[in-house]
């Protein structure tokens, strides 16, 4: 690895995960490696990071990398080829297409991983020169419910609120968000609020997450009822007085009709407590608390807009805020915590098929001013197919040629087994990725396109709070990748628009995106950042974070919207508005008669691509899992640590099973991470069902009915090998990175004898002779353990055994996690006399210093740690990024009260 900037000097950039949109600081001093901090003078982070951020430099390198473009070949596999021959392909392909079959038989999917710049030439090049409005985003996935519900109470798709506010708040409310695991650091900031000035913390979540211990009121509500819950909300403000009724007056329209249905929905606390599933007592609790807080803030987040009525949701809080006054002000506000670190910069750009570019409607005045703007010759005048409307019209033939940048649907898509299959029919399937392959690219795409990845690239993205800042390039792109800007900016040059897609550089795309922002915009659009217009080269590199809006003329003295009204509607009131019934879109059933729930993991992002490559952020929960109640475990014999099949009407997974108390009864939970190159059968997406809301498009991920089934694998073992091992096709796999190359872990229910001949099969068959040591465990061949060696060198290793024999299991792997295994000390340590190298510290905990589950018990049982404080002196672990402090604190509850009982 070059470093691009050599000793001079940190490199501020941003980090490509999550919507907090942390400022980083790159240190390019050591050779062949980087470090990676907090940046002290971003204002999302204030120098904070997490154990995902703190990894980054682990995630980089050219294992994995696309590294030219490529073409399938007849036989199906890909050839590679330059990127004269790649482009025109493409642009014959699209020309064919679009002549034949019209502009709306073409799309692309884009990312909230793509940098803004990279999300404006994409979107101007389909609005506004094929002419087709089929441009949409994974960001569909995530946050759409967010941008439908601000768009009808405020008319524009703004986030109020700075995250100072949730500095300044009383009260801090979270709803169907794990903050603590999916936006660690701004998490943090909530925590030292409770500490310092005592702020209180509710949470609204089905699922009892590590989000909750911090909590002082968990409201374990049941799922898609938080529209009764804030419907109660507003009607008890409106019965005890507690409304502010000049705002509501003078600042918006449709309060009486909202407030009428909210009593309908909810008419007194004991109904919104049934219905909702919760104690009246805590209901009391919330409504008083919230009644009597004027600095509150709401933040929302996947468990609020992955719904199919996500939008009703989002507007029954929205009719908090507005009832009471409390937005736009600080320490009050409704507040949308975005999952993805651009998700926002793809907002403001339009990369959703039902907006225009700059916050701009499919309205003719908008119209026609992007088109003059842009001097379109073809501008798309109504609404493109939104992401699972898109595979759908790829499944029915109506979609011909598709273009995916940067992101994965073959995993993320709902119905994800379907969407593959749907994949495989297009005429033109082009892929722009920094990695050989995924399971989208493993679907049938027939170009692959090399892009440049985290740390190559310079642009801009867009967080959680219109804070707009600066990823740089610190590395040179690897062999022919380029920057997403400038594949489809040679693209539409191939296609005859050169004059209008002149970008020298990303800077080049970023005025011509500020301009239009400005452009004929009088205060009549929220996002304005025509003050940018004009920006030099040098200024760009040195741009610090900013909020917008960043108008050309007079700034605004409040960076936060509508206090004093001043909504972008027609009337410029905000609209309250009455969500319809709550209900689930499917029920359960006699035969799914459970609730799967999907989201993520503290340490791992998407689809793994990159922390999956991360060994110290596998080391968390290494293994796929489902998450279920102890009922329910009961019901069907779930053992925990098990294994078990979740079934829906889509598709099927198999798991390991994590009996918990954290789930309510009658609901599951499984992680969105694991793909086919991660798993044999843990691609959850497979089992999610494509119910969308009507308003947003964005799918129900959180709510499909589904059965669960034990599946017993008696035998357990796990592969460490020069190329992965290749296993029989019933086994149960995942791969694992560690700080040796990539393990399998697997489990199956074939005897010793198949292991014994399989190993010895498949294990050094690469080499002309291959030297074995073998062992088989005391109790009657219940364990079976071999090692290769070609020419006294290490070549791979198999363990496997009966049952949960985990320590034998990990003494091996501490041996061979120790360096390089000579035959002595594989043969004496691990396999003649496993207990030697009993080293085993169970489930990672602390990412950061390596710190497991089991030391961390052994600490708080000896005594020499009896608080999180103790924990992080004795051993460290809590006091770097902070990310597993919640885990901390539950894991010496829990040691408490085994103590106690
Ligand atoms: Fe990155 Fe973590 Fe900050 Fe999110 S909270 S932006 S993942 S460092």
């Amino acid at each position: 690895m070059n470093a691009m900037h050599q000793n001079n000097g940190p490199v501020r950039t941003t980090c490509p995960y999550c919507g907090v949109g942390c400022g980083l600081r790159i240190g390019l001093d050591a050779p062949g490696a980087i470090t990676v901090t907090g940046d002290p003078e971003h204002p999302a982070n204030l120098g904070g990071i997490c154990s995902k951020g703190a990894a980054l430099g682990e995630t980089i390198g050219p294992a994995g990398r696309l590294l030219h473009p490529m073409m399938r070949q007849r036989d199906g596999s890909f050839a590679r080829t330059g990127w004269p021959a790649a482009l025109d392909a493409i642009v014959d392909g699209l020309s064919r297409v679009i002549e034949r079959d019209g502009p709306n038989a073409v799309a692309f999917y884009l990312s909230g991983q793509l940098l803004t710049e990279d999300y404006y030439v994409a979107n101007k090049l389909m609005k506004g020169f094929i002419g087709s409005s089929n441009v949409d985003t994974n960001s569909r996935l995530c946050m759409a419910s967010s941008v439908a519900g601000h768009r009808r109470a405020f008319g524009s798709d703004t986030v109020p609120g700075t995250y100072a506010d949730l500095d300044e708040a009383d009260l801090i409310i979270l709803v169907g968000s794990n903050a603590a695991w999916c936006h660690p650091v701004l998490f943090q900031r909530l925590v030292r609020n409770r500490q310092q000035r005592g702020a209180k913390i509710v949470v609204v979540d089905p699922r009892r997450t590590a989000t909750c211990e911090e909590a002082d009121l968990v409201l374990q509500i049941a799922p898609g009822t938080d529209a009764a819950l804030f419907g109660g909300l507003l009607a008890h403000l409106a019965d005890k007085h507690a409304l502010d009724y000049q705002y509501i007056e003078t600042h918006t329209s449709g309060f009486e009709n909202t407030l009428a249905r909210a009593r309908e929905l909810a008419p007194d606390a004991a109904s919104i407590a049934r219905a909702c599933g919760l104690a009246q007592d805590d209901v009391v609790q919330f409504f008083d608390w919230f009644r009597s807080t004027e600095r509150a803030v709401t933040c929302y987040s996947q468990g609020v807009n992955q719904s199919a009525q996500g939008t009703d949701k989002v507007n029954a809080i929205i009719n908090c805020h507005l009832a009471t006054g409390r937005i736009g002000k600080v320490g009050a506000g409704p507040f949308s915590l975005t999952g993805q670190p651009n998700a926002m910069g793809g907002r403001e750009v339009g990369g959703l098929a039902n907006q225009l570019a700059a916050h701009m409607n499919y309205v003719t005045a908008d119209i026609d001013r992007v088109r003059r703007f842009w001097r379109a010759p073809r501008m798309a005048e109504r609404e493109g197919f939104k992401a699972v409307q898109m595979f759908d019209a790829v499944a029915r033939g109506e979609i011909k040629a598709l273009w995916v940048m940067a992101t994965n649907p073959a995993v993320s898509l709902p119905r994800a087994g379907a969407m593959r299959d749907a994949l495989g029919k297009l005429e033109l399937f082009i892929v722009s990725d920094n990695v050989l392959s995924n399971d989208t690219i493993n679907a049938g795409a027939h170009i692959l396109l090399p892009a440049s990845a985290w740390g190559e690239k310079d642009g801009t993205v867009t967080n959680s709070e219109r804070c707009i800042s600066r990823q740089r390039a610190f590395l040179p792109a690897p062999g022919d990748a380029k920057p997403d800007w400038l594949i489809v900016t040679e693209v539409a040059r191939r296609l005859g628009y050169g004059e209008t897609f002149a970008y020298q550089s990303a800077a080049d795309v970023f005025r011509e995106h500020a301009a239009l922002s400005g452009f004929e915009n009088d205060g009549s659009r929220d996002f304005d950042i025509g003050g940018l217009a004009n920006i030099s080269d040098a200024d760009y590199d040195a741009l610090v974070p900013v909020q917008w809006p960043v108008r050309a003329g007079k700034q605004p003295s409040n960076p936060r919207f509508f206090a004093a009204g001043g909504y972008f509607t027609p009337d410029r009131k905000a609209r309250f508005v009455a969500p319809e019934f709550p209900m689930l879109a499917e029920a359960v059933s006699v035969k799914f008669p459970l609730c799967l729930n999907t989201g993520r993991v503290r340490d791992q992002w998407h689809t793994m691509t990159r922390t999956g490559r991360s060994p110290r952020l596998a080391a968390h929960l290494a293994e796929p899992f489902v998450e279920v109640h102890p009922r329910d475990a009961a019901a069907v014999k779930l053992t925990d640590g098990g294994f078990a099949r979740v079934t829906t009407t889509h598709g099927s997974c198999v798991l390991k099973v994590v009996v918990t108390e954290s789930q309510l009864p009658g609901s599951l939970f499984v992680p969105i991470h694991w793909s086919g190159e991660t798993a044999s059968s843990a691609r959850v997406g497979d089992l999610v069902a494509s119910n969308t809301d009507p308003h947003s498009g964005q799918p129900e991920s959180k709510a499909t009915p589904a059965a669960i089934a034990a599946v017993s694998l008696p035998m357990r073992g796990f592969s460490r090998t020069r190329r992965l091992l290749e296993l029989p096709l019933d086994t149960w796999w995942t791969r694992v990175e560690t700080i040796n190359g990539p393990e399998l872990r697997f489990a199956s229910d074939r005897d010793i004898l198949f292991w014994h001949d399989h190993a010895t099969r498949a294990l050094g068959r690469d080499a002309q002779v291959a030297e074995f040591i073998e062992s088989e465990g005391e109790s009657s061949g219940q364990t079976y353990r071999i090692a290769a060696f070609v020419d006294g060198e290490f070549d791979g290793c198999l363990s496997v055994g009966a049952g949960t024999s985990a320590l034998r299991w990990d003494a091996l792997q501490h041996v061979i996690a120790a360096g390089a295994p000579s035959e002595s000390n594989v043969t004496t340590v691990a396999l003649v006399d496993p207990m030697l190298a009993d080293a085993d510290s169970g489930p990672m905990v602390c990412a950061c210093f390596g710190i497991g589950l089991e030391t961390i018990r052994a600490a708080i049982r000896s005594g020499a740690a009896s608080s999180v404080a103790e924990i992080s002196c004795v051993l460290k672990a809590g006091g770097n990024c902070g990310s597993c402090l919640p885990e901390l604190k539950h894991i010496l509850a829990r040691e408490r009260a085994v103590t106690a009982a």
